[in-house]
């Protein structure tokens, strides 16, 4: 365990020394030197503490502190810390097996450990597949503006959002994008789903490129770090069917969306479709140790079962289901069955969206609340006729003056003409109905400085 015997002033002048943060310049005054947690808290180094209503990066779905847990990946490391998963072990065997209940279908899972990876290793079956059929023409991975994917070089280039992309190019090739549907700024009251002009341009594209050369479409249900967009009810199932047509396989990047995040075990339950392979990492283990899947539907690992070695899939994973991972995740898993968390998420996501849509109906920056489960959006703008997005300094401002009352929540979109401007919360499922209380007073309190 860390012993805290410095200052916290101390450990930033170390911080600053030593540490390459992710994502954020510098800065002393907003770095946050967390020593402990709680449940939904997080302590500092000083002994101040903080709601973090964004459940770390979206991922401690079960909360901090869980002994539980600690202990499965403690008995399981004593019983074996380590085997590769080019042979097999007791706990990966057993959390594919239990990951195939809440996917209630037939799925084959491939471990690694970020969501990133998990991404990559999709890409690289939806390649193969395509090949080990005959179909030596497709390639190409579409995936939608806004939406994010991970950060290394594939993943990165089906991200939709060019800020995070340009000083790194050029990324893999074959990655296409169109655009997702923004229920906020488009008319996405249709009759039928595939007359949704979100759905026709996916189709458009895929025609227009040669379907025999697209290998499959990438999306999470809702599009959660471009700015918490949720759909329009039937756009992913109208996806799901233009992919069919043309050949593609559908990826549900479940990253974020999976294990109750959105009031389901997956956030494609809410749409009704299959996909055909669907990644998970974040909430697996509730981010206790590092995990990630890539679940393939068993017609498409059929496909890999060939007798020559080049029929095999040829990704190694040296970390991948790590055997204390894994067994955390099986005591992850069984504490949200227990505690009834997907539920939860569902029933207290509708709640706050209800309250906050109720108390920020007025506020004249406030655009849009939504969400889905315990995953929800504030739109800011400048001015709720025009819809222009809110400058990210006035942005910044409200997440400052949460923090200074004790509340940490997120902030995302894309730089790219200044949608930077939601506001997001995805507490742990588990918070206390006070927590979230506290939350949705602070947030509305703070939004006060933009009035
Ligand atoms: N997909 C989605 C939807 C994500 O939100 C993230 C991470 N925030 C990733 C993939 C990449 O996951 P990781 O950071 O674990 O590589």
């Amino acid at each position: 365990m860390v012993q805290i015997d410095n200052t916290q002033e101390t450990l930033l002048l170390q911080d600053e020394k030593y540490l390459w943060h992710s994502m954020k310049p510098y800065n002393p005054n907003a770095t946050l030197v967390a020593a402990k947690a709680e449940g939904s808290w997080v302590t500092d180094a000083e002994g101040n503490r903080y709601l973090d209503a964004m459940a770390g990066l979206w991922c401690v779905n079960v909360g901090y502190g869980r002994t539980e847990l600690a202990e499965a990946a403690y008995e399981q490391l004593k019983e074996m810390a380590y085997f590769p998963l080019s042979q097999s072990h007791v706990p990966a065997i057993k959390l594919a097996e239990k990951l195939n209940d809440l996917l209630e279908d037939e799925y084959v899972i491939f471990f690694s450990n970020s969501g990133s990876e998990a991404n990559e290793a999709a890409f690289k079956i939806v390649r193969q597949y395509h090949q080990q059929r005959g179909d030596h023409s497709r390639y190409k991975i579409v995936s939608r503006y806004r939406g994010y994917h991970g950060s290394s070089l594939g993943a990165l280039a089906a991200t939709g959002q060019a800020e995070r992309k340009y000083k790194y190019e050029p990324l893999s090739p074959g990655f296409l994008h169109v655009s997702p549907p923004d229920s906020y700024r488009d008319d996405c009251h249709v009759a039928h789903p595939g007359d949704l002009s979100s759905v026709k341009e996916v189709d458009r594209l895929m025609t227009w490129e040669h379907s025999e050369t697209i290998a499959a479409m990438i999306m999470e249900p809702i599009i959660t770090g471009g700015g918490v967009l949720v759909p329009p009810d039937g756009y992913m199932k109208a996806v799901k069917e233009v992919c069919e047509k043309h050949g593609a396989l559908l990826i549900s990047d479940e990253v974020i969306c999976g294990f109750g995040r959105t009031g389901k075990a997956f956030g494609f339950m809410n749409y009704g479709v299959k996909p055909d392979i669907i990644t998970m990492a974040k909430g697996i283990t509730s981010a206790y140790l590092p995990l990630s899947a890539t679940a393939v539907r068993k017609e498409i690992y059929e496909a890999f079962k060939g007798q020559e070695e080049y029929d095999f899939f040829r990704h190694v994973n040296t970390f991948g289901g790590n055997p204390a991972a894994c067994a955390l995740a099986l005591k992850n898993l069984e504490i949200m069955e227990k505690e009834k968390l997907f539920e939860r998420s569902e029933e207290l996501g509708s709640k706050v969206l209800s309250e906050l849509s109720r108390l920020l109906y007025n506020h004249p920056r406030v655009g849009d609340v939504r969400g889905k489960g315990l995953l929800i959006g504030i739109e800011l703008v400048k001015d709720k006729e025009t819809k222009e997005p809110l400058e990210v300094s006035l942005v910044n401002s409200v997440i400052a003056e949460c923090r200074n009352k004790g509340v940490l929540i997120g902030k995302n979109g894309t730089t790219v003409a200044g949608f930077n401007n939601v506001l997001t919360l995805s507490p742990p499922l588990n918070i206390e109905n006070q927590d979230l209380d506290f939350i949705t007073e602070t947030l509305v309190a703070a939004l006060g400085v933009l009035k």
